[in-house]
């Protein structure tokens, strides 16, 4: 229990972001305790440098004129709005793949027996599953070759194999009512 509460904070990312920016911290002030008593001091100069050289960069002032911050926005949006749209195609375009029109033919009736299944999906390969039998009158599972409810018997269920065969025969022909 304890473990598991010591994961959701490692798992935070406040916690995460603030610890990493005290780390670097310490990192820093140990780095350049070590770079200035050794010959890493040029080294450790260099790299000081540069990273002010980015700082003085990024923190260079222009002067521009409103309608171009304003033009900067409204693409800044645009572009965002264009990102999310596209995004959205991909989750249609990856629903349709994952769901054909048969995934909803999960039960039907073969000489007098309801049968019910799953579907085991992998690889978009789907895999008839879990195929048992029930009393169409009861809609209860037939145990031992009877209905638990109305007692009537049922001598003719189907081994699977059989079942996966005209299940998949009504798919093929479309001539399935979906439930
Ligand atoms: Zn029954």
């Amino acid at each position: 229990m304890r473990k598991e509460y010591k994961n959701e904070i490692l798992k935070n990312p406040w916690v995460v972001g603030i610890g990493t920016a005290i780390l670097s911290v310490f990192l820093l002030k140990i780095f350049d305790i070590i770079a200035s008593t050794t010959i890493l001091l040029s080294l450790w100069n260099i790299i000081k440098r540069s990273f002010n050289f980015l700082l003085n960069f990024f923190l260079q002032q222009y002067e521009s004129p409103l309608w171009f911050l304003l033009l900067l926005f409204v693409t800044g949006i645009l572009a965002l709005l264009g990102l999310l749209y596209i995004l959205s195609m991909f989750e249609k375009q990856n629903n349709t793949s994952k769901t054909p029109p048969f995934s909803n033919y999960i039960s039907d009736n073969f000489e007098g027996i309801l049968y019910k299944w799953t579907y085991y999906i992998n690889n978009n390969k789907y895999t008839i599953t879990n195929l048992t039998p029930y009393c169409p009158k009861d809609n209860c599972i037939i145990y031992q070759d009877a209905c638990p409810i109305c007692k009537a018997s049922y001598y003719n269920i189907k081994e699977d194999s059989e079942l996966e065969i005209l299940i998949q025969h009504r798919i093929e022909n479309k001539m399935y009512v979906q439930t």
